[in-house]
């Protein structure tokens, strides 16, 4: 029978990995998605909407749906559904690869202030400038709602919802973005701070190559940490050798953490 690889998704990275295991023929490949984005694009393979109802949920699914492999290629903040697979595949006792992009790394001329929080990042933002450009995503606008005096410029795929700052531009618009897109916008609303989570990745990188080139200062949100004794791959081909599609046996490439 063919083996099933799940995929838990939601980043660029999880579409083309199971675009790679779909092409790879005898792969059965289900991707999960956590049903946050109202049109998410269109995926290879299986796809399945919505949580499992916590480790316990997913182990049960992984046994019932006879799956062979899970891969965890979650974006680098959505720690609840990391640890969860952690959980389950240690309980199902099936082999876990966990994709996760590189963080980004700062160069000569950025002005980086990194945080551990988004709450560490409203706290910092005062002291750093009026005008803020916030790419954190539509639900980490809660943790800056207390901004009064601050003016925001938040972007986000979907349009945010309450609790957020009552000074609120909305810039609705889904990456990639280029430093001349990035730039200008950045002109466009005045601004003087940047406040980023660390995702990584070539799609949204471009506003702090844009924010080095202004002189402007960013706040970046440190990732949250993985779960021990995960293995853990920078990108798809490293994935697919990872996977080998008969195995998740220790190969080049990849790291582990303890
Ligand atoms: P989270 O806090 O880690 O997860 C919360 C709960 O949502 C999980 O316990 C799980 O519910 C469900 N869930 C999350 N991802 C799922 C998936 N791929 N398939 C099925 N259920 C999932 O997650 P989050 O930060 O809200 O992120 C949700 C999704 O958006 C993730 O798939 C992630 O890749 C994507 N995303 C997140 C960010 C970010 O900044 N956090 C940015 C871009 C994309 P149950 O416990 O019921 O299973």
């Amino acid at each position: 029978m063919s083996p099933h690889v799940l995929v838990l998704g939601g980043t660029t990275e999880a579409r083309r990995l199971a675009a790679e295991l779909v092409a790879r023929s005898g792969v059965r490949v289900t991707t999960s998605l956590a049903g946050r984005v109202s049109r998410p694009g269109a995926l290879e393979g299986d796809v399945r909407v919505g949580g499992f109802g916590g480790a316990e949920g997913l182990a049960e699914w992984l046994d019932e749906q006879g799956v062979d492999a899970l891969v965890d290629a979650t974006h680098p903040f959505a720690a609840g559904i990391t640890a969860n697979a952690a959980r389950a595949a240690a309980a199902t006792r099936l082999p876990l690869l966990v994709l996760r992009r590189p963080g980004w790394q700062p160069g000569p001329g950025d002005r980086w202030h990194p945080v551990d929080s988004l709450d560490a990042a409203a706290d910092l933002l005062p002291e750093l400038g009026r005008r803020v450009f916030l790419t954190t995503g539509r639900l980490g606008l809660a943790a800056f709602a207390g901004l009064t005096g601050l003016h925001f410029v938040a972007r986000s795929v979907e349009p945010p919802e309450p609790p957020m700052p009552p000074r609120l531009d909305v810039v609705l618009a889904r990456g990639p973005f280029t430093v001349a897109d990035e730039s200008a916008l950045l002109r466009e609303h005045r601004v003087d701070v940047v406040v980023t989570k660390d995702s990584g990745g070539e799609a949204t990188a471009a506003k702090l190559t844009a924010a080095r080139q202004l002189g402007l200062p960013v706040v970046v949100v440190r990732r949250p940490p993985l779960p021990a004794d995960v293995t853990v791959v920078p990108d798809v081909p490293t994935a697919l050798a990872r996977l080998g599609l008969g195995g998740l046996g220790p190969q080049a490439g990849a790291r582990r953490r303890s």
